[in-house]
Order: C-alpha cells, then structure tokens, then sequence
C-alpha cells in the first residue's frame, strides 16, 4: 500500500479524472444534439414555467393498501429529462387516484405522512425543479385538515390534492368544511383531480354507462366529474361560505368553464335553482375562487377557457407522465389573443404567486 502523499496524489487524480470525463460526456452530449434545458423566453423576458399536474407516487405508502402505482410515476431521470426537452422548469407534484379514500383511520393516518413525507423530501433534493401539493385523507374530514396543515407548516408542501368526491358524498357536504376552513385559513391552493370513473371507490352508477369502447371513464368520466363537482360547490353554497378558496380543477377545469352560460341561466329559471343565496353567478366563480390548468387540446379552446376564467386563472398543466401532451409551452404560446403579459402569467407567474414559489 502506498503512503499517504501518494494516496491523496491518486486520489487527487482520480477526482481529476472524474471531473474531465464529466466535461467530455457534456461536450459529446452537446455534440450529439441531446436535448438540454429549454429556456423559455416571452417578450424578452424568462419565464419560469410552472405545471401544476404532474403525477408522481410513493410506491412503499401505495402498498400499505396493497394498490400497485406502476405508470402513476416515472424514474427522476426521465422525469427530468421531459421538463428539460418540453421547457418545464418545476413540476408541482401531486399523487392521485387516491387509492387511500377506502383506509381506515390509522391507515389513512400513516399512509398520508409517508406520503406526504415522501414528497418533502423529493422537493428538498430538488427545490428548483419541484414543489409538491400534500395528500389528505378526506374521508376523515378533521384528520384532513390536520395533515393539511401539518403539511404545510412542517413539511413546506403548497397546498393538497384532491378528487372530486369522496366515496361516492360531494365535497360541499358540511361533514367536509373543516377542511375547506383549514384550506381557507391556510391560504393555499387545492388541485382537484378527478378520481376517475371504473375506480374502485369511484360512483358505480355511472361506471356502467362507461363501460365499452373509447375509454369513456377516463375521457368523458374525467371532466364530467370535475363539472360536477365545481357545480356543487357553487350550487351548496360552499364557495360563498368560504369566499377566500382557491381551487384549481384539472384537464381544463372540466367541461364547466365551456359550457357556464348554461349554468348561469339555470340560474334564473326554477324551480329547483334558487339564485339566492348564490352570490354569484356560476361564471363569476370561475374569475375569483376557481382556477384551470392548461390541459385541453387546441388553441381555440385556450382562448375561450381565458375568455371565460381570464389569463390570471390558467396554468399549465401536462398530466405528467400520462401522455396527454407533449408540448405544453407551444400551447400556451399559439395561442391567439393572448399579450405577452398573459403568457408569462399562464406559464407560469400565476402558479408562482399561488404555491409560493420564487422567480
Ligand atoms: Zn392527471
């Protein structure tokens, strides 16, 4: 064995070593045209592109309830790499179907802090490039808003994820407003994901309309659930009850937003609709308390969901790593009518302001 100048000599050029094959595996990659980070500029300006519909999964949490997370989730690298190639420069995380609805209490309990102990620590290995919302288990409507809370003030989680029923009840069923208060009080912003249909603690009436060709649970099922839901928050009074909600709705909000002047003029017709003591008309929601992501599929119907909601109250989402789009800044880009103020806002300045996140 040599002595100890010689050691620290080899392993002087050892690290040396290291260092210039990392330049040279940098040069050849560059060389070869392997994709690097998109840098996304609007006006003259970097934008910093936020997507707050990213799945991910802790697989060990999944298995307390024996459900199997393959395809919720992709390996970092690859995670890494399709933001890099698509111009995603942070993900916003969160963990879905929501495979916990059907946990008892202790379960529910333990598998949510692993959870959303998992995602803190993904975030703090990688705080340029993700920030999480946190798992609350709502079928346990207090415990809920404790892991809400617990999420956000100890773990640094920006909000929660949710879906759009909880084992077949409504979310503006009174049982849940300790968590809605929770999530006022807190200030944060919750993502509603649809559970979607032909999931086992999904609405089983419906799942059989559903069954046969075309995927009609995930495609038609997704946002008719999200519809539904935003529907019943307005109609029960839920968002009137707590005016300072922020709520985002996944795959475009929904089919709500296209469709809302429907919704409006229900409004005046009754019977079954009393306008009051709805304070506002269901469109209005969609301009204060409600938000959409980005996830539908041409241009025009960008425009018209910023029509609807306006440009403060759109933000990207992709469905990472569910293959719905694969170029969710050119999107938001050709998308005509738009300012450039708009853009940077939609790419990513609103998501900024609502999860907290430095620019
Ligand atoms: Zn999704």
């Amino acid at each position: 064995m040599s002595n100890r100048r010689e050691f620290l000599k080899g392993a002087a050029s050892a690290a040396a070593g290291i260092v210039f094959t990392g330049c040279s595996l940098l040069k050849a990659a560059q060389q070869s045209g392997a994709p690097r980070r998109r840098q996304v500029v609007v006006g003259g300006q970097r934008v910093k592109t936020i997507d707050v519909h990213a799945h991910c999964a802790i697989p060990a949490a999944a298995k307390l309830v024996n459900r199997d997370v393959t395809g919720q989730d992709a390996p970092l690298e690859d995670r890494l790499k399709a933001m890099d190639a698509e111009g995603i420069d942070m993900q916003a995380l969160s963990i879905n179907p929501f495979w916990y609805d059907e946990a008892d209490r202790d379960v529910a309990t333990k598998l949510i802090q692993m959870q959303n102990e998992g995602l803190a620590a993904l975030c703090a290995a990688h705080p340029d490039r993700f920030v999480a919302f946190a798992s609350v288990a709502l079928q346990f409507p207090d415990l809920a808003a404790e892991q809400l809370e617990e999420g956000v003030k100890k773990l640094g989680l920006r909000g929660a994820a949710i879906a759009g029923h909880v084992n077949g009840d409504e979310l503006s069923n009174p049982k849940f407003n300790p968590f809605w208060a929770k999530a006022e009080e807190l200030g944060v912003l919750i993502f509603m994901h649809p559970l979607q249909f032909g999931n086992p603690t999904g609405i089983r009436e419906l799942d059989r309309r559903f069954a046969g060709n075309g995927r009609l649970n995930n495609v038609i099922g997704n946002p008719l659930e999200t519809t539904i839901f935003f529907s019943h928050l307005m109609f029960d009074g839920t968002l009137d009850r707590y005016p300072g909600l922020k709520i985002c709705g996944a795959h475009g909000g929904g089919y709500l937003p296209s469709y809302v002047d429907r919704s409006d003029h229900g409004c005046l017709l009754g019977p079954g609709c009393n306008p009051w003591p709805l304070k506002k008309r269901p469109s209005e929601y969609f301009r204060e308390q409600l938000y959409a992501d980005s996830l539908i599929f041409t241009p025009e119907a960008l425009r018209h969901l910023v029509a609807v909601c306006g440009a403060s109250h759109i933000m990207i989402g992709t469905d990472y790593p569910f293959p719905w789009t694969t170029t969710p800044v050119d999107h938001v880009l050709s998308t005509p009518g738009l300012s450039d103020a708009d853009k940077r806002a939609i790419l990513g300045g609103n998501a900024a302001k609502l999860l907290r996140i430095a620019t």
